[in-house]
């Protein structure tokens, strides 16, 4: 049987009918900002001060779009007679997003917690090699990075978290320390200077050197 005439565009006009009584699904971006979860796999941050330039995440990463340069850098002993060390000294960190298939590998490899998801997702580029992030970049958006959710009630302190909480009271502690003390006498005194400066010797602990209050998460690592 042939459909009446004009049956389609009534169908037609209920649809329109019912879907103008239902709430929008669509927002009006970039008038309205998208409302996303907090662990949105937008854009990759990185914290520089925890990288050791071990490479791993380069390795791993199957697009290889990681691009690191580094130098080797000669720290001196901190104790007469000891030896000197060596370490990594990070000269380029880069992600090509036009190849990034945001898979996390790199993040989930990276052994020292330098790599996050950062729900920023702003980055469009009218040219595909400015999608070519350099480390300034990345670090910029390791400050949009959530904070972790906060641990169980009774949960143990992570290791991490309780050294760097440890090195920063030691820090204070010292700068109490060193605060406490007398001002030096006029240079009217010297008897009295040599005593300052006597007191003085102890504030630092024997082996405590800046290198390894600066650096609590360099060491250990080579
Ligand atoms: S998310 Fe995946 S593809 Fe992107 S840089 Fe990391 S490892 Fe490579
Ligand atoms: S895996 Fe982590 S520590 Fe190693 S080079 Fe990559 S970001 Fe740096």
């Amino acid at each position: 049987m042939a459909p009446l005439p004009g049956s389609g565009l009534a169908k037609g006009l209920a649809v329109t009918l019912r879907t103008m009584t239902k709430r929008s699904v669509t927002a009006q971006y970039p008038d309205t900002q998208p409302d996303l979860p907090p662990r949105t796999r937008g854009v990759i941050g990185l914290f520089e001060e925890n990288c050791t330039v071990c490479m791993l995440c380069a390795r791993e990463c199957p697009d290889w779009c990681i691009y690191i340069d580094s130098h080797k850098e000669t720290i001196p002993a901190a104790t007469p007679g000891g030896r000197e060390r060596s370490r990594n000294v990070l000269d380029r960190f880069a992600i090509d997003f036009s190849l990034c298939m945001y898979c996390g590998i790199c993040i989930e490899v990276c052994p020292f917690d330098a790599l996050f998801w950062s729900p920023e997702f702003e980055y469009a580029e009218t040219d595909i090699h400015d999608l070519t992030h350099e480390r300034d970049k990345l670090r910029e958006w390791m400050w949009t990075v959530p904070a972790p959710p906060a641990l169980d009630p009774g949960a143990e302190e992570p290791k991490e978290i309780a050294a760097a909480r440890k090195a920063a009271e030691k820090l204070a502690a010292q700068q109490q320390a060193a605060a406490a003390e007398p001002a030096a006498p006029a240079a009217t005194e010297p008897h009295a200077r040599e005593q300052a400066r006597a007191a003085e010797q102890p504030t630092r602990p024997a082996g405590a050197s800046k290198q390894q209050t600066d650096q609590p998460r360099q060491e250990g690592r080579e």
